[in-house]
This record gives C-alpha cells, sequence and structure tokens, in this order.
C-alpha cells in the first residue's frame, strides 16, 4: 500500500473527499510550506462542547472556497505548497496532558520538516500544545483574535482548560507579553480575574468597545505598533464574531465583530514576520445552518493568503 495518499481535489467543488481549502491530502510534510491541520479536542471545553467535531466540517465547508483572493488578485496555492496534514491522532481522548503531548509531538514533526503550521480547532487549550512546539526555541509574540482573554489562572480547580492556554503560555516562557494584543474582548465575568491575568501580565487588551470607535484601519497601525518585526502568530477564536454570523461556538458574547471586519483585520496583518496561526472553537453541534464553519474556513483562507505571503518573501530573499 503506498503511504501518500497523492489526492487532489476534484475541479467540481461539491465533489470528492473534502479536505482543509481543498488542498491534496498528505501524510508527509517535506516539501510543505504551509500544513493545514485538524485538532479534534474539545476535553478543555468548561461549558458548550461539540469543538472536537470543528476540522471535519471546517473540510466540508473548506468545499466552498476558492483560490484567487478578491482584494490582492494572489493566488496563495501559486505562490506555494499548501498541504493539509490530517488530524492529530489522539492516543487516549480521555486524557488531557496526553493529548497536549500527542499535539506536542506532532507539531514539532511539522517544524523539524520546516513547514509552518496553520491548524482547526478543536477548543483553545489546542494553542498551549502548539505554541510548545513552534514558540520552542524562542518567545513569540501574538495577535489574539477572541472575545475572551483565556488567560484565567484556573477554571473550577483546573489548570488546563480553554480558559487557560495564554497564562499557562506565559508562564512557560513561550510568549511575549510585551508583543501580544487580543482584540475583541467582551461578555460579563463572574471574576475581574481573566481580564487581570493580561492586563497584569502587560499584554495590551483590545476590548470590542475600543475596537468598534477606532476602527479596523487604526486597529492594524496599533497591532503593528505592538507586535513589531519579531516572529509572531495568529490565534483566531470564531467567538470573536457576532453569534449572528457564528453561532456554532460553545461560548458565545454578542455584540462582536462582522465577518467582513475580522477579515480586513487579518488582511492588514501581511507584512508581519508570522510563524503560524489557528481558528478555533467552531462548534459544529450548535451550528444548524453550517455558517460558522464557512466563517472559520474563509478565516483559514484569509490567514493562509498572509502566510503564503511570507513564504513567498522568504522565497524571494
Ligand atoms: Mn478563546
Ligand atoms: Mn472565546
Amino acid at each position: 500500500m503506498k503511504k501518500e495518499s497523492n489526492f487532489e481535489a476534484a475541479p467540481l467543488r461539491y465533489a470528492g473527499v473534502a479536505t482543509l481549502l481543498r488542498r491534496p491530502l498528505v501524510s508527509d510534510p517535506s516539501g510543505v510550506d504551509i500544513a493545514l491541520i485538524g485538532v479534534p479536542y474539545d476535553g478543555a471545553t468548561e461549558n458548550r462542547p461539540g469543538a472536537r467535531h470543528g476540522p471535519r466540517e471546517v473540510r466540508n465547508m473548506s468545499s466552498l472556497t476558492r483560490s484567487i483572493h478578491h482584494v490582492t488578485r494572489i493566488n496563495p496555492y501559486d505562490v506555494c505548497n499548501i498541504a493539509d496534514l490530517g488530524d492529530v491522532n489522539f492516543s487516549n481522548p480521555f486524557d488531557l496532558q496526553q493529548c497536549f503531548t500527542d499535539i506536542t509531538d506532532f507539531y514539532r514533526k511539522i517544524f523539524e520538516a520546516g513547514a509552518m503550521p496553520l491548524s482547526v480547532g478543536g477548543d483553545h487549550s489546542i494553542s498551549l500544545p502548539i505554541l510548545r512546539s513552534v514558540a520552542a526555541e524562542r518567545p513569540v509574540g501574538m495577535v489574539h483574535i477572541d472575545a475572551h482573554t483565556d488567560t484565567s489562572d484556573h477554571e473550577f480547580g483546573h489548570k488546563f482548560t480553554h480558559g487557560t492556554p495564554f497564562r499557562r503560555a506565559l508562564e512557560e516562557g513561550f510568549l511575549d507579553p510585551k508583543r501580544t494584543i487580543q482584540i475583541g474582548i467582551r461578555g460579563a465575568q463572574n471574576s475581574e480575574e481573566s481580564w487581570h491575568g493580561s492586563e497584569d501580565a502587560g499584554i495590551r487588551v483590545m476590548y470590542m468597545e475600543e475596537f468598534t470607535s477606532l476602527g479596523v484601519e487604526a486597529t492594524i497601525d496599533e497591532v503593528r505598533r505592538v507586535v513589531g518585526q519579531g516572529p509572531t502568530y495568529i490565534s483566531f477564536d470564531i467567538d470573536s464574531i457576532d453569534p449572528a454570523f457564528a453561532p456554532g461556538t460553545g461560548t458565545p458574547e454578542i455584540g462582536g465583530m462582522t465577518p467582513i471586519q475580522a477579515q480586513a483585520l487579518i488582511r492588514g496583518l501581511a507584512g508581519l514576520n508570522l510563524i503560524g496561526g489557528d481558528v478555533v472553537e467552531v462548534s459544529p453541534p450548535f451550528d444548524p445552518t453550517g455558517n460558522t464553519a464557512l466563517v472559520g474556513a474563509t478565516i483559514l483562507y484569509e490567514i493562509a493568503c498572509i502566510l503564503a505571503d511570507v513564504v513567498a518573501r522568504e522565497k524571494r530573499s
């Protein structure tokens, strides 16, 4: 049996086997510039689960995506090699620490092959074991788009949940708080601890109200000021988008971004020293129309476009 599938997307978008952004499904990351990876894990969700089904449904809705960006007129698949590396395989889905180890090990192989990871969750806890691999050599900056800071110390006594990944990443030295910005934060909390977790660490926290009054362009200027030209990771929680557009998520908060704002914001990150990203918290059981997965797939495409630009610039230099 051949190890490599050599799968090619069918020309008809509704036909064939669904993959992330309709890229070839491969098992070997060598020669891949941008590795699309599914991380079907939601065992650290506090409230409504279901994000373990995110990668499969984002693959399904990826069938609607096409290649040439309507603003930049660039086809990211022409400028670099982007492939679907499949899903992280979990040896014991009931053991959270083992799942995190499985994720970190998977990404280490991607990293060693020289590919940039772009992931689909899964709940937001997956960003911690990804950062343990991607930021192993030095702390990185981060553009974090989310309704929540995810820098709580614990939830119900548990240190590893989808509300704590960036607190742990700060403690473990993978995130540079001075080069991290969180955008879209909103929604009532039962304690101010999760907001203090970011502000006390020195993270630039941009609440939804400030984002709304600044607008996308001035927000992009602020992102560039904060993260500078050091290595920067993008983490996109689908609950940053208003639940009118993206209801299928574990912790919806009204008063969020519109998809066009999020698209323009991501597009504005072009030219940064980007090292990878993730789109998390798409929960298909709460997504009856499928639109949340469509928003997730389209945001994935937007991030793929700016990562492809990084690869293209590296290849030219
Ligand atoms: Mn989150
Ligand atoms: Mn969130």
